[in-house]
């Protein structure tokens, strides 16, 4: 449920309302200060809770429940857009960042390369894989901690911040010191001890959604990050499975400003994964971008034939050079036009 403060009242304020928060078995998850009032996300096991007991308490305005089971990121309980900040990107607030590099870290001069060229050509932030998570134990599985001594160099000389994949609860530590955010991935989404894992994380977590999660699952598990306090969650739609077997998945654009919608979280797209198909990856780009997303995220290889992951989706550097370039366009093409034009 939602408790509104009375404008001007603080929470240091409310000791006695939050000894009788806690005394129901619940807790406060999230604390949103806006201009005037103060308003405080409880979280647990609430039906039982006399609404009426709460409304009574001096300094109180307003007690509100959430229907939907996510409390912490729905919108009802923070109407204004979480926006993320880190070293040289940002998530929310209006930007549109681009997340571009190979699916997996594969030697120095492969990742080397490639960061020196999306730095140069406008990317915000690499990407590329320590730990994979593959569907076959037979495939590369990647060069773990000598992946992120790789990242961590091609991070020293381009000043590109880094987003790797952390695969088990174990690793969040030790990816953390290298990553600048976390990525959950999508056979992961539903991993809850990772989810509490990256919660417990100062770096903000890059979660994208399951093959087969609903809306609903995807926020809850949004949810389980929030619940242990980093509210720095990153939202990524990168296709789900549907009948049909042409692509390697089906993007579900709308799943954009539907969740923009019910959540404060900033919300990012994958055409790479969602395809499985190089030359799908820039319209289906220019489609986040008019639907709001909040960035891109885009594999890219400098010689995608050779990848040892991915290859078929993975942009080539002209490639990646030519979506830059249609992006600024889609962009000025949506820029609200001045009046008479
Ligand atoms: C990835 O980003 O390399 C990846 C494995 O993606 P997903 O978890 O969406 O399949
Ligand atoms: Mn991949």
């Amino acid at each position: 449920m939602i408790v509104i403060l009375k404008p001007g009242v603080t929470l240091s304020e409310m000791g006695d309302l939050v000894r009788y928060i806690e005394s129901q078995g619940l807790r406060i998850g999230r604390i949103v200060r806006g201009e005037e009032r103060t308003v405080i996300g409880v979280i647990g096991e609430d039906r039982g809770v006399p609404i009426d007991r709460l409304r009574a308490f001096e300094g109180v305005e307003d007690v509100v429940r959430v229907l939907k089971p996510y409390k912490l990121v729905n919108r009802d309980l923070q109407p204004e857009d979480t926006v993320i900040r880190g070293d040289g990107f940002q998530f929310g607030g209006g930007s549109f960042t681009v997340i571009a590099g190979p699916c997996a870290v594969e030697s120095a001069a492969q990742i080397l390369e490639t960061a020196h060229f999306l730095k140069e050509h406008g990317a915000h932030m690499l990407r590329g894989g320590a730990y994979k998570p593959r569907t076959s134990p037979y495939s590369f599985q990647g060069l773990a901690g000598e992946g992120l001594d790789l990242l961590a160099r091609a991070r020293e000389e381009t000043g590109l911040a880094v987003i790797t994949e952390v695969v088990s609860a174990e690793d969040v530590e030790r990816v953390a010191e290298v990553a600048d955010v976390l990525q959950v991935g999508a056979r992961n989404m539903q991993n809850f001890r990772l989810l509490q894992s990256v919660g417990r994380s100062a770096r903000p977590v890059f979660l994208k959604r399951g093959q087969s999660a609903t809306i609903e699952e995807f926020l809850l598990a949004a949810e389980y990050v929030a619940a242990e306090g980093n509210p720095h969650v990153i939202l990524c739609e990168r296709g789900i499975r549907s009948f049909d077997t042409s692509l390697r998945n089906t993007l579900d654009i709308a799943a954009v400003p539907l969740i923009k919608k019910l959540s404060h979280l900033p919300i990012v797209v994958d055409p790479s994964h969602a395809t499985g198909k190089r030359e799908l990856v820039p319209p289906l780009a220019a489609a986040a971008l008019a639907a709001g997303a909040d960035g891109v995220m885009v594999e890219v290889h400098p010689d995608p034939e050779s990848a040892l992951s991915d290859g078929p989706q993975s942009l080539t550097f002209p490639q990646f050079r030519d979506m830059m370039a249609m992006l600024d366009r889609v962009r000025a093409g949506l820029r609200p036009q001045p009046a008479g034009v």
